[in-house]
């Protein structure tokens, strides 16, 4: 089959896709098989066919799956500098004022001068909660105890902040009353009496598929402009939030991924999708590898895992990489292929003795970079495991190891998500 021949069989089944009016696993499936026969008649050989499909198939539902969570730019982003007010609102519980503090840290810490405002005259435990997180990020905060009238309060607090000049003004909204018509009634006043450039709704990821409704409700009374996801740790409803929220095209800014002020991330499509797929977090194991390592000591390292060209010289560079950064767990999650079967969560200890072990067997290897498994035999892994007092069996283990972190990469490299750190191409 010459060129043209195959060019034109593939075009057609592509415009036979296209003219599907669903395309699901059957018809996406008929059409690869359709692309696999042109090329085997075209003499491509079976087994690159294969990897073909299967890549066509991890993009396809990389891209579906991006294309799901990505409702378009924040229709307003705070300038540092320049003063914005924003409103925070949702139901007790949902994580809003652990979100509050974090959001305001994630400011302070970028040379922001962010304040915090409780209006929530409803429970002393809210003013309480946020006044203790906001003393210690030290941050400013005004609330009144002893005030019942929430607006009153919100509007103080926002004009002396103007006053001081924080470019960043967060309100912290009630999200409890007795009936819920008058909770949406409260967040209304605050919000027309603030005059809030941005209206962030904090949505509890436990709640999966029924994040749609809340904020469904919750856009109707209050302008959400975006949304920040709590409790994306651990547990397995967090994928229907995010489809449930996507859905109100609301754009999701932040996650939050345990309750520590830190333990907050940027949201970014990409990057998560390549994650929740288990392909790691390329840009975000960048940022964090440079906030350890000074930038000029690491001028290859984004190049060589853009290319993902993984050999053991590489591994050996992101085990001593790993073992610098902290939070451990977190960093591995960015990784692709770290997390599952090398650092299951919550055994970092034994996941670091690990990690050092690997390090030692490999630092016993003349030359990592030339060290291919393929041509490890048995006399050289016996050399190895002496040269680092452990046993063969070891040695073969880290050489799986590597194996199946190098399928991981090959695949992610197929994926071309995009490498570069977040700080880097800023
Ligand atoms: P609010 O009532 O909506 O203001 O919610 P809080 O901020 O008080 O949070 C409710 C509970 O959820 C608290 O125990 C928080 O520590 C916890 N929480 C908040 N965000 C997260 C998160 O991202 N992950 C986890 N695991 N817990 C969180």
């Amino acid at each position: 089959m010459v060129l043209a021949e195959l060019g034109g069989s593939i075009s057609r089944v592509i415009q036979r896709m296209s003219n599907a009016t669903i395309i699901n696993d059957n018809v996406f499936d008929e059409c690869l098989n359709e692309i696999a026969r042109a090329l085997i008649q075209a003499d491509v050989g079976i087994d690159l066919i294969r990897h073909m499909q299967a890549n066509i198939r991890n993009i396809a539902i990389f891209d579906e799956l991006c294309k799901m969570l990505n409702p378009g730019k924040p229709s307003f982003t705070p300038k540092r500098g320049k003063t914005s007010v924003v409103i925070i609102v949702n139901l007790q519980g949902s994580g809003k004022t652990t979100s509050c503090t974090k959001y305001a840290h994630y400011h302070q810490k970028k040379g922001w001068k962010p304040a915090l405002v409780c209006p929530d005259t409803f429970r002393a435990g809210a003013f309480d909660q946020l006044k203790q997180n906001a003393a210690k990020t030290k941050i400013p905060f005004y609330g009144r105890s002893m005030e019942s009238d929430p607006v009153k309060v919100a509007v103080e607090g926002v004009e002396m902040f103007k006053k001081e000049n924080c470019d960043l003004i967060i309100v912290d909204t009630s999200g409890r009353h007795k009936q819920q018509a008058a909770l949406f009634e409260e967040m209304r006043q605050v919000s027309e009496a603030t005059k809030p450039d941005l209206v962030i709704f904090v949505m509890d990821s436990s709640i999966g598929q029924a994040a749609f409704d809340q904020a469904q409700a919750f856009k109707q009374s209050v302008a959400v402009g975006v949304v920040i996801v709590t409790k994306m740790d651990g547990h397995a409803k967090g994928g229907g939030t995010l489809s449930a929220v996507a859905a109100t095209k609301s754009p999701i800014i932040f996650i939050g991924t345990r309750e520590h002020m830190d333990e907050f991330e940027v949201f970014d499509v990409k990057p998560f999708v390549s994650r929740l797929l288990g392909m790691g977090d390329l840009s975000g194991f960048i940022d964090k590898i440079h906030e350890v390592v000074p930038m000029d000591q690491q001028p290859e390292l984004a190049q060589k895992l853009l290319e993902g060209s993984f050999t053991l010289r590489i591994m050996y560079e992101q085990f001593q990489n790993i073992l610098k950064i902290s939070p451990f767990g977190q960093v591995c999650a960015m990784l692709p292929g770290f997390t599952d079967e090398l650092m299951p969560k919550g055994r970092e200890k034994e996941s670091q003795t690990k990690i050092k072990r690997h390090m030692t067997m490999m630092d016993s290897m003349t030359n990592k970079g030339n060290s291919s498994p393929k041509l490890m035999n048995e006399s050289r892994m016996m050399l190895i495991a002496r040269g680092s007092g452990h046993h063969i069996r070891e040695v073969m283990e880290l050489l799986e190891e590597y194996k199946r972190l190098a399928r991981v990469w090959s695949k992610v490299k197929s994926l071309k998500i995009p490498a570069l750190s977040r700080n880097m191409s800023k």
